[in-house]
């Protein structure tokens, strides 16, 4: 016998199942049948591919057992089973990275900690909520030796030599006082009912039944054992679509919509996808689950495919059943596989073109979507070239003239006659957006400008050239005020020459250049930065990707010459007065824009001595 603890990780996560408040107690069936599942399939796949396996007696099925009077309820499989090093490996760590940065961030608040639960598989752990006691036997396929696993869910278990006849795993749950319920075998066989009815092998529950007066053990089967996504649509209800959802995905939210197609041309193949409504919770992980699995004329393949759906799609949760693939490709095959190439291809534009029926048919519930999985989708922009104009069709954005979202049909459709573009601006707020002196001009014309506060619109917009023939551009660039009509004239330029050129002295070390502008209307400056270096937001962005050595970066002033500030200073000829002025004024366009500036102490000070002046 060999005792073991728990990696760390797994200890919290028991204290949590066991002291939680989380009412939904019963998806620990649903885990242990998946996991059953998982592994006939596993052994399925072996028998077909692997000669070592090839004799092996594949009988799948999954048993369920109540005994009341020891107050246990087993779940057994004959799928591939554990040998010791596999439950070292298996039931006492937590191999899914997704799940350790989740434990990471339990607040320690039982009621918040259980809500958290609902939003992703807790797996066999979660067993421990009903049971007081775990024993799991299980001989691995093809090995001789088996073994039995035990533990109190406590910080430790033990494990030891046993006997077991034929491979497959036993999972024998002592239920704990107050948990009696799962003793019942109505209970027991609504749960399998509800999660599991389409797992595609018979689940059999053995429970005694008095006849004659005499108790006597009857074994029947609990469900349909089909391929859910085999059936025809006609078939399946929204209520079975949505149990299915939540088995595949181990989430306790119904899905925002699935999507279920059975294609039968050159190749043949059925796929069933879900939209979750909740993000997955290593949505922004570059170790991510894949969601979807992969069968092969309805055997298992893989659920560890990232290939499947490009990496933009991540969210979508699902199956592939292909019909003309051999079974035993190898995993470096599958990637080049051109079946799956296609279907990969097919899904991608059907999950595309459904997304966008939901954005015309039932714009609320897309803008929820938008909300949770638009910075996703945003990665197909500049990673899928094919699909962009669809993933345009797509976006939705915040607008200077309007609350709420717009897409790019309503901007095209509001655009002046003689516009040139589609103008946007980037910056973290949008309130600081909507104020921005860079857009001032726009405003007066009554011209449209896209506020674009997502960190990732920064680098994303950029190599999005056009929608529909109509270019992008930022409101930053140069040539905006050509397009704005705003084009300052030679005459003009000479009388602003000594502004400039006294700005230009005093803040040399802080801007690259001052120049003047017509683009701002009742601010006296704005902050743009060359065409050649990173704006704001991009250093920003390469900052937190821990870029620190990055060259202070300057920005370009442009001042506004009709504003009173300096009106009155060429009025007045009095250009000394821009030693106390000229820092203020950069200071403040900083802030309008949303930069930090680099001595607020100062700003203030010069500022109050501004003032004090004034009156
Ligand atoms: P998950 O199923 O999400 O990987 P679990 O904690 O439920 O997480 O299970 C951990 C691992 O233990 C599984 O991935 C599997 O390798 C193994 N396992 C669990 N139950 C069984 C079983 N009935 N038969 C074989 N292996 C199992």
């Amino acid at each position: 016998m060999s005792r073991h603890t728990f990696e760390t990780e797994v200890s919290q996560l028991l204290h949590l199942m066991t002291h939680s408040l989380y009412s939904n107690k019963e998806i620990f069936l649903r885990e242990l049948i998946s996991n059953a599942s998982d592994a006939l399939d596993k052994l399925n796949y072996l028998t077909l591919t692997d000669d070592r396996f090839k004799q092996l007696k594949y009988e799948p099925r999954i048993d369920i057992k109540i005994d009341k009077e020891n107050k246990t309820l087993t779940v057994a499989d004959t799928g591939i089973g554990m040998n010791e090093e596999d439950l070292v490996e298996n039931l006492g760590t937590i191999a899914r990275s997704g799940t350790k940065s989740f434990i990471e961030k339990l607040s320690g608040d039982a009621k918040k900690d259980s809500l958290l639960i609902g939003q992703f598989g807790v797996g066999f752990y979660s067993a421990f909520m009903v049971a007081d006691k775990i024993e799991v036997l299980t001989k691995k396929a093809g090995e001789d030796k088996a073994y039995l696993w035990v533990s109190e869910g406590k910080g430790e278990y033990e494990i030891k030599e046993a006997q077991k006849e034929s491979h497959g795993t036993e999972i024998k749950l002592h239920i704990k006082e107050g948990e009696e319920e799962f003793l019942e075998s109505y209970r027991i066989e609504s749960i399998v009912k509800k999660y599991s009815n389409h797992i595609p092998f018979p689940i059999y529950l053995e429970e005694e039944v008095e006849k004659e007066g005499k108790k006597e053990k009857e074994v029947r089967q609990i469900n349909k054992a089909s391929a859910l996504w085999r059936l025809p649509k006609s078939e399946i209800s929204d209520e079975e679509y949505k149990d299915f959802y939540k088995q595949i995905s181990h989430d306790d939210n119904d899905p925002l919509l699935w999507i279920h197609t059975k294609a039968e041309g050159t190749i043949e193949y059925t796929t069933l996808f879900y939209i979750p409504s909740e993000p997955p919770i290593d949505l922004y992980r570059v170790d991510y689950q894949s969601g979807v699995k992969l069968y092969v004329k309805r055997v298992f393949i893989t659920d560890d495919d990232k290939e499947l759906l490009p990496t933009y799609l991540r969210f979508v949760r699902g199956i592939i059943d292909v019909e003309d693939i051999p079974l035993n490709i190898s995993r470096e095959m599958l990637q080049q596989n051109t079946v799956l190439m296609k279907v990969k291809k097919a899904s991608t534009k059907k999950i595309l073109t459904e997304l966008k029926k939901l954005k015309e048919k039932d714009r609320e519930k897309y803008i929820e979507f938008f909300k949770k999985f638009g910075k996703v989708l945003k990665e197909g922009l500049y990673s899928d070239f094919e699909n962009r104009d669809l993933l345009l069709d797509l976006m939705l954005f915040k607008s200077s003239k309007r609350e709420g979202y717009i897409d790019l049909a309503q901007y095209k459709e509001a655009m002046k006659e003689d516009q040139k573009a589609i103008y946007y601006i980037t910056g973290e707020n949008e309130s600081l957006l909507r104020n921005s002196p860079l857009i001032e001009q726009f405003k007066k014309r009554d011209i449209e400008v896209l506020l674009m506060d997502d960190e990732i619109d920064t680098i994303v917009l950029p190599m999005v050239p056009s929608y529909k023939d109509i270019p992008f551009k930022s409101v930053t660039t140069t040539d905006v005020e050509e397009d704005l009509g705003l084009k300052l004239e030679k005459a003009d330029e000479e009388k602003y020459k000594e502004l400039i050129v006294k700005m230009k002295e005093i803040l040399k070390d802080e801007v690259k250049d001052v120049k003047v502008s017509n683009r701002l209307s009742d601010s006296p400056a704005c902050l743009v930065f060359d065409k050649n270096d990173p704006d704001y937001q991009m250093q920003q962005m390469l900052k937190q990707m821990g870029q620190t050595e990055l060259p202070k970066v300057k920005p370009i002033l442009e001042i506004n010459p009709e504003h009173e500030i300096f009106n009155k200073i060429i009025l007045k000829n009095d250009y000394g007065a821009l030693y106390e002025i000229a820092p203020v004024i950069l200071d403040e366009a900083k802030l309008s824009e949303g930069m930090e500036i680099d001595d607020i102490w100062e700003f203030t000070k010069r500022l109050n001595k501004l003032i004090a002046k004034a009156i």
